[in-house]
Order: C-alpha cells, then structure tokens, then sequence
C-alpha cells in the first residue's frame, strides 16, 4: 500500500472496524499526516468520501464553500488522494471539529448529474460488509466507469441537401453546396468533402437548403414480440394476487414463483410490473443471462413503454446516459443482468429475480456478491415485495419456501395447455455395443431430427462444452497437450485451426508432432459443439444447423442476432453449449436432445447434481411450447442418476427431497454459511507457505466453524497463478459471519508478498 495525504478515517469506517480490516493493514493507518501547523478545533463542515481502495470505507475532507450550501451523501467528488485524484462517493456529511494534529485536504470538484439514491446507497452498504470489501470498491463496482467519469452520449449528427430547395443562397454558399454528396452524410465529413466551417452548414440548414439529423438515442438490437394480452390462468391470477397485496401495502415480502418451464411466469411478471408502475413506482427485472435480454425486452415493451436494458454491451457515453436516464426517473423498468440490481431508481417498488437459480447471478470478482441475495436484502430495506422466479429453484430457495420464510406460488400447468415434453433416455452403453463404435450421437437423435426437419419444426441440441475436441493427446506416448498457464487440456477449434485454453484463452496452431516424443501421433478425443454441429450437418440431410456458444457469440450481442435468426426460422436446429437451455420461448420447437445428460455429475463440486438436474429440465423445457407436444431425447452413461430420472420424469421433488437429505447430512448449503478462501500466485511455495500460516490464524478463530483445508484447489494452476485453497463451514450463515468477525479481531489474514487472498461469502466456485 503506498503511502497517501488523505484525511482521517471518516465515521464510515469507525462503525465496521471488524469486517474492513479482516485483511490485516500497515499500523499507521493509510493517510494520516502529521501537521505541523494543528488546525483550529472549531467545527467544520466536513464530508466522508467512499474510494475505490480496499481496507477502509471512507475518508474525511473538508467541503469547500461553493459546496457547501448542497452537497448531499450520495454525490460523486473528485477528491486528492496521496500523490492523485480519486473519483468516490460522499458516504455521510456532518459538522464536526477536525481531529488535531491532521490536515485534511478539500473536496476538489463534485459531477452535478450523479448522485446515489438513499436505497441503493444502503444495499451498497450492507453488500460491503457482508461480502467483506471496502464500501469505496463495491460502489466502484455497482456504478459504471462512465458514470463516474461523466461520459456523454457521442452524438452522430448528419447532414443532407434537400432535393428540390429553390431558396437564394450567397454565391460561397451555393459552392458548398454542391460539393455535398446527395445523401445523409456524417457531420465531420461534410466539413472535410466541402472545406468549410460547421457555421457555414448551419446557417445552410436555417435556409432550407439541408437537413441535420442527429441519431442519438440508445443504439439496441430490439426484437419483436408477439402479442401477448391472455387473460390470466387461475394460478397465474392467483400469484399476481398475492404478490399485489404487498405491494398495494407497500411491504416486503419474499415470493417463490415455482412454475414448471413455459408455465406463464413472464405474464405474472408484467402484470405486477404494470401495477407497480401504475402505483408511481419502478421495477427492476433481473435475468441471468445477458443473452435472454432482447427477447424478454421485447416482451416487456410491448406493454411498459419506459425500459431501460441493462447489460454491458454499451459505449461508454450510452450507459452513462442509460444510468443518468434512470436516476432522474425517467425510467420505469429496468431489466438486466445481475448488475442491474444497481441501477440508480429513485422509487423501486418491485424486484423480480427471474431463474433465481442461475449460478451467474454470483460474481466471481471483488465484491462477490450474489444479486438474488443481495435483491432479497434490498427489498427488506426498502419495503418491496422480492419475487424469485423459477422452474428449478435452487435448493436454497427451496428450502426457504418449505421453512415458511418464502411464500410458494406455484405454476402446474402451461396456459396453451401443452404438456410437458416426454422423455427417451438412451443408454450410451448400450448404443456404443449396437454401433460397434464410440458412437457420440444417437441413432434416436438422427431418426428425430429427420423427422423435425420433415415436418418444418425446430431442435435444440444441447452439449455443454465448445470447440471441435476437448483433449488432443499422443496415440504413441499418452501425452495429452495442456495449457502452458493452467492445470488444463487444450481444446481443438477445427474452424480457427488452433487449440485453445478455454480458461486463460492461450492458443497456439495444432503441432504437427508430438511435443514430448515427436512423432507425427496426435489425435482428437471427444466432441464439442463444433464437430456435433458439423455431425449433424453431415448425417441429416439439409438440416440447416445454428451453433450458439462462446465461440459464435463473440460480438456485441451476438447472441440476439442468433437467436433472432433461429426464431424467424433460419435454421432447423440450435447447436450449443448451455446458453440455450435457458428461458429461451421458441414455440416451433418440437425436439430437444441433450448429448453427455450426464457429464456435469463427475465435476466435485457439491452443487454439480443440482447443476445437473437444472439444466436438463430447462433444456427439456425448451420444448413443446407452442401447440405441438415436444420430445426430449436424452444420451448419457449413467441413466439412472436421481438428478437426470427426476428431470425428465417430471418428479422433481424426488430430488429436491434426496438432495436436502444430502445437503443437511454433509453440513452443506443451504443448512451451513460457507466461506472460501484462495490463495494464489505465480510461486507455488510462497502460495503454499500463506495458507498454511493463515491456517493457524483461521483454525484459532474457528469457534463454532470447521476448517476444511488448506489444500491445493481442484484447479492448482490456473492463469499463471498457484492455487491453495481453505473451505470454512460455519452452521448457518450468521455464524460464518461471526467467525469473519472473530478472525478480524484477531488482526485478519497477515499481507503476504506475491500472494493474493481472496475472501469469498457463500461461494459458488469450489475448485
Ligand atoms: P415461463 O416464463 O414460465 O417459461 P412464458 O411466460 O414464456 O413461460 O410463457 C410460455 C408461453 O405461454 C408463452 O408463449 C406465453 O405467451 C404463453 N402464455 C403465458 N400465459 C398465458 C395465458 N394466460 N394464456 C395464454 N397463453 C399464455
Ligand atoms: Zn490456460
């Protein structure tokens, strides 16, 4: 940490003293300089500033004059920090007398458009100390770049002569005139084509003689939706029912919307959103996936007329706009991904957390929250109902529901009255003995899919992982070709001709021989999205195939034009990783196949048969939504795992009871609080030394808690960087917390040269 002139420690980071230092400090507290000159005693108005550097939450500065008639907490300040400036956030303002023996330096500018509403600011605030991060690093986090830095929308302006102008114009005039190309041409090359000044142009359009255009505006893909003004089912009526009772009350309450896949949850949805809004508030909509916006978008728009989409997709100038849109209330919906939780709405009066169970609601990164918990907080915070939707709920919502502390509305039957889809589950042993080969695709699947693309229907076939083969290894010697940074095979992309690390994305062009005994050896083993699309393509003929993973997505919302295109009909089959099992309304789809059903239960990981069950019935879900009854056609090795039999049998409480069992018996979530902790750098024995002297320190604070570990992760290398790893089980989540604040006591975890320590409440990732 280098050494700084700011001020104090403000209040801010008096009242948290346990959770901030939980990564130990110098002694001298950052910032504190001796004065030589003590400053009078006399009160002064002064401000404590959030910023973005881990250890404290805030630091005092004066407020200059100009300020101080309306400086609100809230306001993003420009203030000097050690040898820079630093953009944060005024947490608290108070007339008080500056310590003696400090000098505090001055508030140096205030952004007069950006100002955190009181709610959001509170959420922030809980979410740092819960997730253990400074409040300065989680509102670098929750508020865009842009937004801090004031960015603006780049305005495109055009200009265009009009055809048939018969006005007198001055002879320069007529000049520039006619060196202007006929059509809309971009402001900044019309100056260029007709060497002229923009006052020349301007004064050319206040005669008549063209037209400027600006084409502002958010620029986004916006898909059409089809029309979807149904009354109400029964049960649909029911759960906007209860859920409209707390917000006619204006009360917080948790809901569980548990309604099969295609049930009509998007419905439940936007009716309350349009009560809500009709009651003078906003909504907030969180989805898991960036790649289901558009469509959902589309389906909102058609009834709510103010949305805002919140994703990263953006120019810095459009989110900056899109934030500053929201805070002044111009915005009555937001929907987005888990950041959207942050959007600055001034009244928020509904949050709809949509596939609750969705893994990428937690971030992998400072701060490592999870939004759907951190929605249900922010709901109890400021008064709103939390509605948690899903088809596969996680086993912690599940369990909440079962203790009483959510209200269960429950969606049995699909509106169109489509029936689930029925299931064939084929042995890959079996199958491989009858095709006398390592078959990868069933004969099942390509009898079905002849008989979709006869028919004129859809298919989605799932297979979760990309690239043409995942392992590339030496049929002479056994070598397998891994990723120089990670403890991983490489992947063979056949189409870029490379292989890649799919977790570091170091590639190089295939070898020709074998690295480890150079003969002309190498071979490809297993299948990804790519071979199986080509497979496919190959085996059923005139089968248009659209694959959708990483690899295709790539671009600014790729995934909406894919999407887009499969919906319009542009291809038979969707190919891909598990971006299209989710939420994903295609009603010509008649046929789902699932390649490797089984796959995901070898990773250890105490989630993977959750995981597992989740995705199959998604995916499966994706079928029979419209009015002809949908298939799913299932290959795995293990056929009778509880996790894919209760899936596709449609009996998922056989699995949610088994797996409760499991969870209560092994001390897991959602009957234990966990806490990770990850070392890692690039010296395996310094990585090593950290954790197992930060052993003794997490063992001495322990209490109620079990240790687990250190030991080196699932993943020991990974990106260049050494991994250890200690697993904390603490009996609920209150006492994980308490054991944090007991190792924080103690001084926390000691800094370590070269090595990095990570904390992570409620952990997702375990390998
Ligand atoms: P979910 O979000 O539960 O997967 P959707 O909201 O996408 O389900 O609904 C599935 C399909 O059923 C959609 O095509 C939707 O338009 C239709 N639908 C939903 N509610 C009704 C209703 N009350 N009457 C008729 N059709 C409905
Ligand atoms: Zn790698």
């Amino acid at each position: 940490m280098t050494k700084t002139g700011a001020g104090e420690p403000g209040p801010g980071a008096g009242k948290v003293p346990e959770q901030q230092r939980f990564i130990a400090e110098p002694d001298r507290a950052e910032g504190d300089v001796a004065d030589p000159h003590p400053q009078s005693p006399d009160p002064r108005l002064l401000a404590d500033v959030a910023l973005d550097v881990p250890g404290r939450d805030s630091y005092s500065y004066l407020v200059p004059d100009a300020l101080a008639g309306d400086l609100a907490v809230g306001d993003c300040v420009l203030v000097p920090f050690g040898r820079r400036s630093e953009r944060g956030f005024v947490c608290a303002i108070e007339r008080r007398a500056p310590p003696a023996g400090v000098t505090l330096k001055t508030i140096a500018s205030r952004r007069d458009d950006v100002r955190l509403p009181a709610g959001l600011l509170g959420l922030i605030r809980w979410g740092a100390r819960y997730y253990r991060c400074s409040l300065g690093e989680f509102l670098a986090a929750a508020v865009p770049a842009p937004v801090r830095d004031g960015a603006r929308m780049e305005v495109a302006r055009t200009v265009e002569p009009i055809a048939d102008f018969a006005g007198t114009l001055t002879k320069r005039q007529r000049e520039v005139l006619a060196k202007l190309p006929a059509a809309a041409t971009p402001f900044a090359d019309v100056l260029r084509l007709a060497g002229t000044t923009a006052g020349t142009i301007e004064r050319l359009a206040e005669a008549g003689a063209l037209r400027i255009a600006s084409t502002s505006g958010i620029q986004e893909l916006r898909l059409a939706a089809r029309d979807e003004d149904f009354p109400l089912t029964a049960e649909q009526q029911t759960a906007v029912d209860a859920v409209g009772e707390a917000l006619a009350a204006g009360r917080h309450e948790p809901f569980l919307l548990y309604g099969v896949t295609g049930s009509g949850k998007t419905l439940v949805y936007l009716e309350l959103a349009r009560r809500t809004i009709a009651a003078g508030k906003q909504v907030l909509l969180l989805l898991p996936e960036i790649a289901l916006t558009p469509q959902l978008a589309a389906r909102v728009r058609r009834r709510i007329e103010r949305v805002a989409v919140w994703h990263s997709g953006f120019t810095d100038g459009e989110r900056a706009e899109q934030w500053r849109r929201v805070a002044r209330g111009d915005v009555d919906l937001v929907v987005g991904t888990r950041s959207a939780l942050f959007a600055p709405l001034p009244r928020p009066g509904l949050i709809i957390v949509d596939e609750e169970h969705e893994q990428s609601y937690k971030q992998e990164s400072v701060p490592r929250y999870h939004a759907r918990d951190l929605a249900m907080v922010y709901g109890g915070q400021i008064g709103a109902p939390v509605l948690l939707g899903s088809a596969t709920p996680s086993l912690e919502s599940v369990h909440n529901g079962r203790a009483g502390r959510y209200r269960v509305l429950t969606l049995r039957q699909r509106p169109l009255g489509g029936k689930l889809p029925t299931p064939i589950v084929i042995d890959m042993r079996e199958e491989c003995q009858a095709q006398h080969k390592r078959a990868e695709v069933s004969r099942e699947l390509m009898t079905r899919l002849r008989a979709v693309r006869a028919a004129g229907e859809q298919a989605i076939v799932l297979l979760n992982r990309r690239g043409w083969s995942p392992v590339v290894s030496c049929q002479e010697c056994g070598h397998t070709l891994m990723c120089p940074n990670c403890d991983i095979s490489l992947t063979w992309h056949k189409g870029a001709n490379r292989v890649r690390c799919h977790y570091c994305d170091h590639s190089t062009a295939l070898p020709k021989r074998c690295p480890a005994c150079q003969q002309e050896a190498l071979s490809t083993f297993g299948l990804g999205t790519e071979q199986l699309a080509a497979v496919l393509a190959a085996e059923v003929p005139d089968l248009r195939v659209l694959r959708v993973d990483a690899d295709t997505v790539g671009e600014r919302q790729g995934h909406a034009k894919l999407f887009g295109a499969f919906a319009e009909g542009a291809a038979d089959c969707l190919v891909g990783t598990q971006m299209v099992a989710k939420g994903l309304d295609f009603p010509r789809v008649t046929l789902v196949g699932i390649v490797c059903a089984d796959r995901g239960l070898s990773v250890p990981d105490f989630r993977a048969a959750e995981r597992t069950f989740q995705l199959i019935a998604q995916v499966s879900g994706r079928a029979g939504r419209g009015e002809r009854p949908g298939t799913v056609v299932v290959q795995a090795f293990d056929v009778h795992a509880l996790p894919l039999t209760a899936a596709l049998e449609h009996t998922p409480r056989r699995f949610y009871d088994s797996e409760l069992q499991l969870r209560r018996e092994y001390g897991y979530p959602p009957f234990s609080g966990l806490v990770r902790i990850l070392w890692s750098g690039p010296d395996a024995v310094k990585v090593q030394l950290a954790a197992e002297e930060h052993a003794l320190a997490l063992k001495a604070a322990a209490g109620d808690a079990t240790i687990l570990g250190p030991n080196p992760a699932g993943l020991s290398f990974l990106k260049g960087q050494h991994r250890w790893h200690a697993l904390i089980k603490a009996p609920s989540r209150g006492a994980a917390q308490a054991f944090l604040g007991r190792l924080d006591q103690a001084g926390g975890l000691s800094a370590k040269h070269a090595v990095r320590v990570a904390i992570d409440v409620d952990p997702y990732q375990t390998t």
